[in-house]
């Protein structure tokens, strides 16, 4: 459940690295603020077979009686903006980390998403163990002695060997790209993803930890559609329970990924924020 066993060998101590969470946190925090909803689409309001509106030019729909620019990147999502929380280590040592709370228009109920591994769990469930950065401290005890902290994924059992199929994000543009494949969370890929948000592309990168095995002919570069094969879900680096952890992380502005090389520098800090999943695992959609 805890996926950071095989991590300590990387010094990437991620959310529970306190000095540089917590000096980055006072960074990040300041600026952010909860954005306004964005309208899904004024398209919505005008339609092509609007006669009045076919005049319009180019780039413009015709909108209660005239013809309006489109905004750009109208039904790109919005950005989620990032807080710092803290909590107590197992040690007692109070971290200051930063991390993106689910957005309020996104489902709360894990199984509205679609996820890389088939349910696990009775009832066509996915997740045992959920994001949890978002909560006060106390609430983010868990495990059998209430010992392990924060957690900044899902788990998602599965039987040993299962399939992990890529899943292409919402608003991702493009494929996803293989950055990193070898110990991290047990055995791990990390895939890159570029989202356009907010009228701009975001890199973010996700996390399939304790993998059995890596698929084939998978290495750094690889490109990945949707459904595509990464691995099959195992216990590596996480003896309790064989399943997948999933984690995502927003890459922060400025940052440079080809310069990033180790899979443990990926999920530091300085390089990306934890999110809460839901923000991009794109909605289930009837039957699938
Ligand atoms: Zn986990």
């Amino acid at each position: 459940m805890r996926a950071n066993q095989a991590n300590q060998a990387s010094g990437a101590r991620w959310w529970w690295a306190a000095g540089a969470a917590a000096a980055f946190a006072a960074v990040g925090s300041a600026s952010a603020q909860p954005l306004a909803a964005v309208p899904t689409s004024i398209a919505s309001t005008t339609t092509s077979e609007d006669s009045a509106g076919a005049g319009c030019p180019e780039d413009t729909v015709f909108d209660n009686g005239a013809c309006v620019h489109l905004a750009d990147a109208i039904d790109d999502g919005p950005v989620a903006p990032s807080y710092a929380n803290m909590h107590h280590e197992p040690s007692g040592r109070l971290s200051t980390y930063e991390q993106i709370p689910k957005l309020p228009e996104r489902p709360a109920d894990y199984d509205a998403y679609r996820y890389p591994i088939a349910p696990g769990l009775p009832g066509g469930h996915y997740v045992v163990s959920g994001y949890d950065l978002d909560r006060p401290d106390a609430a983010q005890r868990r495990g059998r002695s209430l010992r392990h902290v924060g957690h900044g994924g899902v788990d998602l059992p599965q039987t040993k060997g299962a399939p992990v199929r890529l899943v292409a994000l919402e608003h991702q543009e493009g494929p996803a790209e293989v950055l990193y494949t070898g110990p991290l969370f047990g055995t791990t890929v990390v895939t890159r993803h570029t989202l356009r948000e907010g009228g701009r592309l975001r890199d973010y990168v996700v996390l399939f930890g304790h993998l059995d095995s890596i698929a084939a002919g998978l290495s750094p570069g690889a490109t990945l559609n949707d459904g595509d094969l990464v691995g099959a879900v195992g216990n590596t680096g996480s003896r309790e329970l064989v399943h997948l952890h999933l984690e995502v992380r927003r890459v922060r502005d400025g940052v440079d990924l080809a310069r990033v090389a180790a899979g443990g520098q990926l999920v530091a800090e300085v390089v990306s924020v934890v999110c809460d999943p839901r923000n991009v695992l794109p909605l289930r959609e009837a039957g699938r």
